[in-house]
C-alpha cells in the first residue's frame, strides 16, 4: 500500500542501480502503491504520464542532486491532483450561504457539521444546523448536544420523517432570522436496497433548498469504494467539496484522490479526531507528504 511508496523513495534515493533504471522502477512502484491505495487507474496512468513528460522536457537545477529533483517532481505532481499550493477556499464568498452535508452513515457527518459550525462561529459568522437525518435516531439529538456546547442554534422536528420537508423549513427559518451559514446535516443509510432511496433523498432535499455548496464527507478509510460512491453521490447532487474524517486513523486517505477524480470536487477539509475543534483545512503538499512519508 501506501507504506510502499515511503520505502520506495528511500529506495530511489539511496539505491545503487542506474539513475533509468531507478527512476523506471520507481514509476512502477509508485503506480502499484497508488492503484493498491484504491486511487483511479486512469488517474494513476495520467499522472505518471505526466511524470515522464517533465522528465523528457525539464533539466534539474544544478544545485539539487538529480535524484532529490525527481522526487520532487513527483511530489509536485500528486500535490497538483490535490490542488498544488492552493489551499481550499474556506470562506464563502456570499452571504447568506447554505451548505448541505451529504455521506454514508459513520463517517462521521453529524460530528463534522458540529465541527464546521464551531469553525464558521469562531470567525465571526452567524450559524444554524438543520438536523434533517430522520433515519439515525440519536442524529438529532447529537446534533442538538453539539449545538448547545457551541452556542449555535439547532432546527429539528423530532419524529418526523419528512426530511426533505424538515430541510426546507429549517433553511427558511434559518433565512428569516438572517443567519449567514447554514448547515443541513442529511441522512446517510447504507445498506442493501436502501442506497437507491438515500440519493433519491438526496436529490429531493437538493431540489428544495438549492444549497450553495454540497459537501460529501468520507472516511480516510473509505478504500476501494471512494469512486463509485463520489460518483453516485454526484450523480444526486453535484459534490462542490469533500470533507476527509478520522484522518487521525492509520488509514492514509488515498481512496479521497478518487473521490476528487470522480468529482472534480476540492477537498476543503480533514477531520483529525472526535473533539469539536479537531478540523483543518485540507493541506494539499501536507497530504502528499504524509502519502510519500
Ligand atoms: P454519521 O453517522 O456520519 O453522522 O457519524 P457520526 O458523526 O455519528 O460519527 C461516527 C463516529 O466517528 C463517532 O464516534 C465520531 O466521534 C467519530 N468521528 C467523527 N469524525 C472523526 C474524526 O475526524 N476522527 C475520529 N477519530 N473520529 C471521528
Amino acid at each position: 500500500m501506501l507504506d510502499n511508496l515511503r520505502d520506495a523513495v528511500r529506495k530511489f534515493l539511496t539505491g545503487s542501480s542506474s539513475y533509468d533504471k531507478a527512476v523506471e522502477d520507481f514509476i512502477k512502484e509508485l503506480q502499484k502503491s497508488l492503484i493498491s491505495a484504491d486511487v483511479n487507474v486512469k488517474l494513476v496512468f495520467s499522472l505518471t504520464n505526466k511524470i515522464k513528460e517533465r522528465l523528457k522536457n525539464e533539466k534539474p537545477p544544478t544545485y539539487i542532486e538529480r535524484r532529490e529533483w525527481f522526487i520532487k517532481i513527483v511530489y509536485d505532481e500528486l500535490s497538483n491532483l490535490f490542488g498544488g499550493d492552493k489551499e481550499p477556499k474556506v470562506i464563502p464568498d456570499k452571504i447568506p450561504y447554505v451548505i448541505m452535508l451529504v455521506g454514508v452513515q459513520g463517517t462521521g457527518k453529524t460530528t463534522t457539521a458540529g465541527k464546521l459550525a464551531y469553525f464558521y462561529k469562531k470567525k465571526g459568522f452567524k450559524v444554524g444546523l438543520v438536523g434533517a437525518d430522520v433515519y439515525r435516531p440519536a442524529a438529532l439529538e447529537q446534533l442538538q448536544q453539539l449545538g448547545e456546547q457551541i452556542g449555535v442554534p439547532v432546527y429539528g422536528e423530532p419524529g418526523e420523517k419528512d426530511a426533505v420537508g424538515i430541510a426546507k423549513r429549517g433553511v427558511e427559518k434559518f433565512l428569516n432570522e438572517k443567519m449567514e451559514i447554514i448547515i443541513v446535516d442529511t441522512a446517510g443509510r447504507h445498506g442493501y436496497g436502501e442506497e437507491a432511496a438515500l440519493l433519491e433523498e438526496m436529490k429531493n432535499i437538493y431540489e428544495a433548498i438549492k444549497p450553495d455548496e454540497v459537501t460529501l464527507v468520507i472516511d480516510a478509510s473509505i478504500g476501494q469504494k471512494a469512486y463509485d460512491l463520489a460518483s453516485k453521490f454526484n450523480q444526486a447532487s453535484k459534490i462542490g467539496t469533500i470533507i476527509i474524517t478520522k484522518m487521525d486513523g492509520t488509514a492514509k486517505g488515498g481512496g479521497a484522490l478518487s473521490a476528487v477524480a470522480a468529482t472534480g470536487a476540492t477537498i476543503k477539509f480533514i477531520g483529525t479526531g472526535e473533539k469539536i475543534d479537531e478540523l483543518e483545512v485540507f493541506n494539499p503538499r501536507r497530504f502528499v507528504a504524509r502519502i510519500l512519508g
